[in-house]
C-alpha cells in the first residue's frame, strides 16, 4: 500500500524516461517536478529507448554518468535506470517519494503500454516500493508536440492522486491528447483500450540491394472502446488509467481450475 503524501513539497522526486537524457519532454517534467519539491533527481538513459519494454541489461556492465548535480544518465533501459537509482545512488540513503516518468514523446494508450520504456520505467518503481506516474504526449507526425498541453496538467493529477493511498501493485498511466491545453475537455480516469491490428512492415532493398524490413506504425483503423484510454485521448480530454503489475486474470484461474 502507498499511503497518502500530504506534503509534496518534502516530498523526494525520481524523474525518469526512456526518450533519454537529452529529451525536451524530460526537461518539461523536470521542470514540473521542481514546483512540487526542491529535492528533485534525475536518471535517464544515454540514448533513446522508445520501445525498450521492461528490460533489463543483464549481459554487459553499465556506466553511470554524472551529468550535473542530481542528474545523472545511464548506458541502459529505462528499467536499469531506475534501478540503479533507486538501488545504488540512493543506497543507504532516503528513498524517493516519487517516480515521474516522462514526458514521453507521443501516447502510450492501449497495448502501447506492454512496450513501453516509459510506462516500464513506472512499473519498475513500483516494483521497488515507490509511488509512480507515466506521462506521454500525444502528438500527429508532422507537427509540433504540444508540451504545454502536458505541462499544465501534470502538476494537479500528480498532487490530487498523491493525497490518497493506493494499491501498491498500481501504477498510474496519464496520456494527454493533441490539442492545446485550452482545448482539453477534461480529466477522465479510462481503462486499458485495446487497437493493436500488426504492425505496418516496410520491405525495402539496402544500397547493396538485399532486402530488410523495417517495423513502421501500427495500422489506422482503431477501435475506441468508450471508456478507455483510446477513446479519451481520441475525444481531447487527459485520460489517467491505473495499471495493475499483478497481471493475474482473476475469472480465467476458475476457467483453468475446471479444466486441470
Ligand atoms: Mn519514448
Amino acid at each position: 500500500m502507498f499511503p497518502p503524501l500530504h506534503d509534496l513539497a518534502k516530498a523526494r522526486i525520481l524523474v525518469s524516461n526512456d526518450d533519454g537524457i537529452d529529451a525536451t519532454g524530460l526537461k518539461v517534467l523536470e521542470e514540473v517536478a521542481k514546483r512540487l519539491s526542491p529535492d528533485v533527481w534525475v536518471v535517464a538513459p544515454e540514448t533513446e529507448q522508445s520501445g525498450a519494454g521492461h528490460s533489463l541489461t543483464i549481459h554487459r556492465p553499465l556506466r553511470l554518468r554524472e551529468v550535473s548535480e542530481r542528474r545523472y544518465a545511464v548506458d541502459g533501459t529505462p528499467t536499469d535506470c531506475v534501478l540503479l537509482a533507486i538501488n545504488h545512488i540512493f543506497r543507504g540513503d532516503r528513498r524517493p517519494d516519487l517516480l515521474l516518468s516522462g514526458v514521453n514523446r507521443g501516447s502510450n494508450l492501449g497495448e502501447d503500454v506492454t512496450y513501453s520504456g516509459t510506462v516500464a520505467a513506472a512499473m519498475e518503481g513500483c516494483l521497488l516500493g515507490v509511488r509512480s506516474f507515466a506521462f506521454s504526449q500525444e502528438f500527429t507526425n508532422g507537427s509540433p508536440v504540444k508540451w504545454s498541453t502536458a505541462e499544465h496538467h501534470i502538476e494537479p493529477i500528480v498532487r490530487r492522486a498523491s493525497a490518497v493511498g493506493w494499491d501498491g501493485n498500481v501504477l498510474v498511466n496519464v496520456n494527454f491528447p493533441d490539442v492545446i491545453h485550452q482545448s482539453v475537455i477534461g480529466v477522465e480516469v479510462t481503462s486499458q483500450g485495446k487497437r493493436k491490428l500488426g504492425d505496418h512492415l516496410e520491405e525495402r532493398l539496402d544500397p547493396r540491394g538485399r532486402p530488410y524490413i523495417w517495423i513502421g506504425m501500427q495500422r489506422d483503423e482503431d477501435r475506441y472502446r468508450p471508456g478507455t484510454d483510446l477513446d479519451a485521448v481520441s475525444r481531447g480530454a487527459v485520460s489517467v488509467t491505473p495499471l495493475s503489475l499483478d497481471m493475474t486474470h482473476h475469472s480465467g484461474m476458475a476457467a483453468l481450475r475446471e479444466v486441470l
